[in-house]
């Protein structure tokens, strides 16, 4: 299969995202990899399993008060299922988005946040979309249409990018959907979309872009278009 996936979260990672312990910004675009990526919906499964022998094993709190366990209990067992019919309807308009004429299939852990996107801002071949996030994280959605190339840049702190629909390629290599990229401040990429169909990516900044090419001062508003 020449378009499987390559390029996933670590397993440190997928590790603390079965704990609960991400980021909700860095936790979504695991999941939506998750749902792209057989490989890490295997590994994901284990990890819970390991965790649930892990919890089953370990004794419960050796107090006599089991008031706090009991209450808990409580709350899962009285947890009120969500109503189907109103969850039913907002995921059916919410499986795929527009833009360009394109229509673009959304992961299901990305669909309700998806569905909240700000505006399209668009720029020479390429468009974004914020969707809500919390500071200092900044979470949009991205579009670069065909034989688009990103301007040269180098990273001030994380970027995460998950090819959700077409191809991109960079110095380092070639993603197809599902495809994880991260970045830190150690990386300057130019990634590009050599194909000729338009290519849609989530992507997860901690800190705006620096651009490192080209004349500065026609670059600077760059930078907020992608943060
Ligand atoms: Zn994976």
């Amino acid at each position: 299969m020449p378009n499987t996936v390559k390029h996933h979260p670590s397993l440190s990672v997928l590790e603390q995202f079965c704990e609960g312990r991400l980021t909700a910004e860095v936790a979504l675009v695991v999941a939506a990899h998750i749902d792209l990526c057989p490989h890490c919906q295997q590994l994901q499964h284990d990890i819970e399993a390991d965790l649930a022998c892990a919890w089953a094993g370990e004794p419960i709190a050796a107090t006599t008060d089991n008031s706090a366990f009991a209450a808990m209990l409580q709350q899962i067992v009285s947890a009120e299922p969500a109503p189907l019919e109103a969850a039913a309807s907002s995921l059916s308009k919410a499986k795929s988005l527009e833009f360009g004429g394109q229509q673009f299939l959304v992961p299901r852990s990305l669909q309700r946040l998806a569905a909240k996107r700000s505006k399209w801002l668009t720029l020479g071949g390429i468009a974004t979309a914020r969707l809500p996030s919390g500071d200092p994280h900044h979470i949009s959605l991205l579009y670069i249409s065909e034989q688009t190339q990103v301007p040269r840049h180098t990273h001030q702190g994380m970027e995460m990018t998950l090819v959700l629909s077409g191809e991109i390629e960079d110095e380092n290599g070639r993603y197809v959907a599902g495809d994880l990229i991260v970045a830190t401040p150690d990386h300057t990429h130019t990634p590009r979309n050599v194909k000729q169909e338009p290519c849609l990516c989530l992507s997860v900044l901690s800190a705006p872009l620096t651009f490192t090419e080209g004349m500065t001062r026609l670059l600077n508003p760059l930078q907020r278009f992608f943060y």
